[in-house]
């Protein structure tokens, strides 16, 4: 695949960055594809930031700072010893401690935590909080397994990991496969081997225990207060929409949840096993029982629902609508995806999952003038958030459901407006991407640029 990322579209001075970052890992294509969407938009900064070309910082900011990477023995409920392979990249600490989210699942390899902490890096910048990039995670499959060896596999992931993180050091986090119950599991580990309650060093923590309100509803309430104000500078808004989410997972319930407060229907959601369409509407409470309380799949939601019916055949994206809203996984809207989507008069799309568009689908949308946002800043909410908890954390205390939702409001609306006035600044009025990458990256390289060769 990376045959197919077109250096001739690069100037010299990047094109070679990225020739040789292939070279040395010819085969991480996730990471190619995110480094190679970050570099398309990043052309003016070789005449405007000559001092980032001098002092190799494009050359820097690819390379991770810290790679670990470990195994992690655990036995199952039958006494049956499984290996699994453990990650943690350290991407960039310019701005702060690296922070990022844990990902379980089995298609998770090097390549995938380094596309995924490499995003980190400029999500994290956009929140505007002090925060580096880094993510993490393991090859293993939560699905089907008993609490019980969640629990003994996340403690044999934190024994290793509690080595390499710390509230000033590195602060992990929840992604997929990884929800309140696991962050529950790792911080009790890492409690009892340094005897110490750091509540700062992870987040997405219970409520009880150094948790914030709105953590949990961050990322999906962020993503669509990040829409809403996409079509608020179109002059509309999510009043009487059309909405199709991907994913049922914790972004896509509350990215349902709030489109819906808002106005919208959202007619359709997935799982890995197919999709539901439900013509009176997404009923969220019945999708949380299934997905949060019962961990079923969304066919179950639709057993439970006359107006739902699920299909294991065909695409969600095959679903008329108005507003499009992938928050499953990578690459998970490809060119057909968009073409159909297109087909059926969608305005928007914006990405609640990490790089979820295929590179080809992001050019048909841009071709097609159809109004799309990247994840590393739509769905910056839950990491903003993170960053919340952390202050928390550090001050002792906890601040009311609305106090902290109304911060990530604002911190959404901030990186809207960021995104447009850097697009502005930089001759691409409209350009979410450019506009993303360019503010995201040109904050972290002036702050490399400060602190020296390191
Ligand atoms: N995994 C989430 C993300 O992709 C959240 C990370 C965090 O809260 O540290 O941004």
């Amino acid at each position: 695949m990376s045959e197919k990322f077109d250096t001739s579209r690069l100037p010299r001075e990047l094109s070679s960055v990225f020739e040789e970052l292939v070279a040395r890992d010819p085969h991480q294509l996730e990471f190619h594809q995110a480094v190679y969407e970050v570099l398309m938009t990043l052309t003016p900064l070789v005449t405007r930031k000559p001092e980032y070309q001098d002092l190799a910082i494009f050359e820097r900011i690819t390379e991770p700072e810290r790679q670990v990477m470990f195994r992690v023995p655990w036995s199952d409920d039958q006494g049956q010893i499984h290996v699994n392979r453990g990650f943690r990249v350290q991407f960039n600490s310019a701005l702060g401690p690296y922070k990022g989210g844990l990902r379980f699942h089995p298609s998770v390899n090097l390549s995938i935590i380094k596309f995924l902490g490499f995003e980190q890096i400029f999500k994290n910048s956009l929140t505007g909080l002090p925060m580096g990039g880094a993510k993490g995670g393991a090859n293993f499959n939560p699905k089907g397994k008993s609490d019980a060896e969640i629990m003994r596999f996340c403690q044999s992931f934190m024994t290793e990991l509690q080595r390499h993180i710390g509230p000033d050091t590195d602060v992990p986090a929840g992604d997929i496969g990884v929800g309140g119950r696991e962050i529950g599991y790792l911080f009790g580990q890492y409690r009892r081997l340094r005897n110490s309650f750091d509540a700062g060093v992870l987040t997405g923590k219970g409520l009880t225990w150094g948790g914030s309100f709105a953590r949990t509803e961050a990322t999906g309430y962020g993503l669509v207060y990040f829409a809403e104000e996409m079509l608020r500078a179109r002059g509309t808004s999510f009043d009487g929409k059309r909405v199709v989410v991907s994913g049922s997972g914790n972004v896509a319930i509350y990215a349902t949840e709030k489109a819906q407060e808002l106005g919208a229907t959202v007619v359709a959601v997935s799982d890995s096993s197919g999709f539901v369409v439900d013509e009176a509407g997404i009923d969220v409470e019945l999708l949380k029982d299934v997905k949060e309380r019962r961990r079923g799949r969304v066919s179950d939601y639709a057993n439970q629902r006359s107006s739902a019916r699920f299909s294991a055949e065909g695409s969600i994206w095959e679903v008329p609508c108005d507003v499009a809203l992938p928050c499953a996984t990578q690459n998970e809207l490809p060119l057909e995806g968009v073409q159909a989507l297109i087909r059926n008069g969608v305005q928007m799309v914006a990405e609640g999952a990490n790089m979820p568009t295929t590179p080809e689908a992001i050019d048909e949308l841009r071709s097609a003038g159809v109004l799309y946002a990247p994840g590393k800043a739509s769905n910056a909410g839950g990491v903003a958030t993170s960053g919340l908890e952390m202050q928390q954390n550090s001050g002792r205390t906890q601040w009311p459901f609305e106090e902290t939702d109304a911060k990530l409001h604002q911190i959404m609306v901030g990186i809207h407006e960021n995104c447009l006035a850097t697009a502005d600044e930089y001759g691409v009025p409209g350009d979410y991407v450019a506009g993303a990458n360019l503010a995201g990256f040109i904050k972290v390289a002036d702050a490399m640029v400060a602190q020296g060769l390191i």
